[in-house]
């Protein structure tokens, strides 16, 4: 059967401790251990959503965390404060010195912005392509590419990449495929389509009412465990935490994602059909 985010999304709904229709919201920024192995688990980096400080796991992020898993169809997922904050996490965590990236010319500005700017002081270099021809992709592979990168929809020119087949050319390399879904949530699920990672913009349509920023990684168990890691994930290190009060009205926001998605699906219809008449 053909996946369905929103019903994943649904089917996870969880409550609060007093039966709440939504989850309690964290108030906490440091927690108790109830247990003395916790603590060690903790510490060694084996634990995930286990609450020790809130800058690392908190149970509002992590209700958050679970229904974009849930929607993406992978095994975890990470709350950020911004979508570049998800964006550049993961590649900081994916990528060392000395490493090399390929992405479209179209990627989002401050995306690009990072990539063309910011990674080569620490040796990370990027090829910018058209993502849409694949041959081009390909032969911009080298040994050391560690990470394609693309937009599912690029932002602003809406190029649609072709993520089965970037998966296959980033895998047959040794790279992993990182989508940026954050104009087609619902849309397209890129990590049915082959992608290792999905990172995402909540700020656009996934909160959809222009209140905040916020951003999420979504992948595996293994990955995410690597970046909340406390000795040298860079999720943790670098310490780009949502707030606890901000996550739960996003997830709220979350129920009528699939509602909303559809009308601006109508309206992006609309506006292409007479823009072709207008011709
Ligand atoms: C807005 C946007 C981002 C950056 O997200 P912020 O939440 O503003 O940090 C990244 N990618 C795409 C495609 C975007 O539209």
């Amino acid at each position: 059967m053909k996946f369905n985010p929103a019903k994943a999304i649904h089917d996870l709904r969880q409550f609060g401790e007093f039966g709440d229709v939504n989850p309690s919201i964290t108030d906490s920024s440091t927690y108790t251990f109830l247990q003395g192995n916790t603590m060690e688990e903790t510490f060694l980096g084996h634990m995930e959503g286990c609450f020790l400080y809130s800058r690392h796991w908190n149970p509002s992020n992590k209700y958050l965390a679970e229904a974009m898993a849930a929607m993406e169809n992978t095994e975890s997922a990470w709350i950020t404060a911004s979508g570049m904050a998800a964006i550049t996490c993961a590649l900081l965590q994916l990528c060392n010195s000395g490493d090399h990236i390929i992405t479209s010319v179209t990627t989002y500005g401050g995306t690009y912005a990072f990539m063309k700017n910011w990674l080569p002081k620490y040796n990370i270099e990027v090829t910018f392509v058209n993502i849409t021809n694949l041959d081009e992709v390909k032969n911009a592979i080298r040994p050391n590419t560690k990470v394609i990168y693309t937009e599912s929809v690029t932002n602003p020119l809406l190029q649609v990449s072709n993520i089965p087949e970037l998966a296959k050319i980033a895998h047959e390399a040794g790279a992993k495929l990182m989508v940026d879904n954050t104009f087609t949530p619902m849309i397209f699920s890129p990590a049915i389509l082959g992608a290792d990672l999905v990172v995402y913009s909540m700020t656009k349509f996934i909160n959809g009412k222009n209140d905040c920023v916020a951003g999420a990684i979504c992948g595996s168990h293994e990955f995410i465990n690597q970046l909340s890691n406390v000795n040298n994930g860079t999720a943790m290190l670098l310490g780009p935490v949502l707030d606890p009060l901000r996550s739960s009205s996003i997830l709220k926001n979350l129920n009528t994602l699939h509602i909303r998605m559809t009308q601006h699906s109508r309206n992006a219809l609309f506006l292409a059909e007479n823009f072709e008449k207008w011709d």
